[in-house]
């Protein structure tokens, strides 16, 4: 429903079935929720795939005091924008979906944590959520004994990529410094302020509601056999016409590439990535891997978040690769050594190559270096920066080798002069 009219209004939810799913949820057991949602299939769509009916049952049995719901709308992998799209055009579909689980989980306090930079993203969501309350869609149902109002606090962050990990996410929820935590425990035993908690992210949550209301069943028969229902797959680089493009699990990229207009006229595909930057780097001969996280594993990258970016022929692979470590290397929160300082002299090196500058013995150096970063990191993001570096060399050796003498923009000049004519 995102091109109609006002979409992110409440009543605009409401003409195209909004809260319906609440209606059914209300009706239902918090045992009964979890098993429909188990049913369903869904998987976290936050990048790790993990079964969402399957995350919420492993909360201890119900205590008395408080457990919480949050959800991770910290998104800032380069290039992965579903989830601020989706709270800028249809928001009452995350909070619909932070009612319905907030019921299945027994809890009377939620939190959605965005990142700050996008204001007018925070300004929708606490309009949308103060127009859910005052409808009275929060009013009861939940907490422990079902009997609760439900409160919804939308947090935002100042803007760091390792605030997306969950638990660093929860020390910044907290006040603190959003460093990683060690686990166990895991947030389902001591999440936010040490209590019991769900953390699942944007999309997961805007799943919830069309599950409860259309049925386990219709949401099972789409997709492949364990990567059941839809997602949103974005498409951007170059491309026709980049966005975002609802389809069942298990559609290709060439299909995707297809209904985004196909490689930018004149062009052509040279290499692109299914899930962000931290995911390894396909090209033309994997276009027919369906998307879903199994297919997309024996290929030999991850499905990710479904941040579908697209390089064609004038992209010199090389500058790609140093421009997501910099970013690597700017948002490692420093707490552990290997990725610290991985992160920086990976930066180094890979300024010198893109300057063809490089030292004898660079990109071996560099493999050695994203070797040692990759699973001996303290959290995911050390791997992360190490993925593109590793992928990058293994399919674009010669290109990485060249940085000994040959500067990116000589051998690429039509990016080069692309990039200073954006920059005028
Ligand atoms: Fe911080 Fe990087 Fe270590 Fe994660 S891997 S804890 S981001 S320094």
């Amino acid at each position: 429903m995102w091109d109609k009219e006002r979409s992110w209004t409440l009543g605009s939810y409401l003409d195209h079935g909004g809260y319906q799913g609440l209606e059914r949820a209300l009706t239902m057991s918090q045992d009964d929720l979890v098993a429909l949602v188990k049913a369903s299939g869904l998987r976290g769509r936050g990048g790790a795939g993990f079964p969402t009916g399957l995350k919420w049952s492993f909360l201890p049995a119900p205590d008395g005091l408080p457990r919480y719901l949050v959800v991770n709308a910290d998104e800032s992998e380069p290039g992965t924008c579903k989830d601020i799209p989706t709270m800028m055009a249809n928001p009452q579909a995350l909070i619909e979906g932070v009612a319905i689980t907030s019921r299945a989980i027994g809890c009377d306090h939620a939190f959605i944590y965005l990142r700050g930079e996008v204001v007018q993203v925070y300004r929708r969501l606490l309009a949308a959520v103060r127009e859910a309350a005052d409808a009275g869609y929060l009013d009861t149902g939940f907490g422990l004994d079902g009997r609760q109002r439900l409160r919804i606090t939308a947090h935002a962050g100042a803007g760091a990529y390792i605030c997306g990990e969950e638990t660093a996410l929860l020390d910044s929820l907290e006040g603190r410094r959003g460093h990683p935590r060690l686990k166990p425990p895991f947030p389902a035993v001591a999440g936010l302020y040490g209590r019991p908690t769900v953390i699942n992210n944007v999309e997961t949550i805007a799943s919830v509601p069309a599950i409860l209301a259309r049925g386990a069943s219709w949401y099972n028969a789409m997709g492949t056999e364990r990567s059941r229902g839809h997602g949103i797959f974005s498409v951007t680089g170059h491309v026709t016409h980049p966005g975002q493009f609802e389809a069942p699990f298990g559609i290709t990229m060439r299909q995707l590439i297809s209904l985004a207009g196909g490689i930018r006229p004149g062009h052509q595909l040279k290499f692109w990535v299914p899930g962000g930057s931290s995911t390894p780097i396909l090209g033309p001969e994997e276009l027919d891997v369906p998307l879903d996280y199994e297919s997309v594993g024996a290929a030999g990258s991850m499905l990710g978040t479904r941040a579908l970016q697209v390089f064609d022929e004038t992209v010199s692979a090389v500058r790609v690769v140093a421009r997501w470590t910099e970013f690597y290397q700017h948002e490692s929160c420093g707490k552990c050594t290997p990725c610290r300082e991985g992160t920086y002299w990976m930066r180094q090196i890979m300024a010198r190559l893109e300057a063809g500058q490089g030292l004898p013995g660079d990109v071996e150096k560099l493999e050695s270096i994203a070797s040692n970063i990759a699973g001996r990191s303290f959290c995911a993001l050390g791997d992360a920066s190490a993925t593109p570096v590793l992928s990058g060399i293994k399919r674009f050796r010669a290109e990485f080798e060249a940085g000994y003498t040959t500067p990116a923009a000589e051998l690429f000049p039509y990016a080069a002069s692309a990039i200073v004519e954006s920059a005028r």
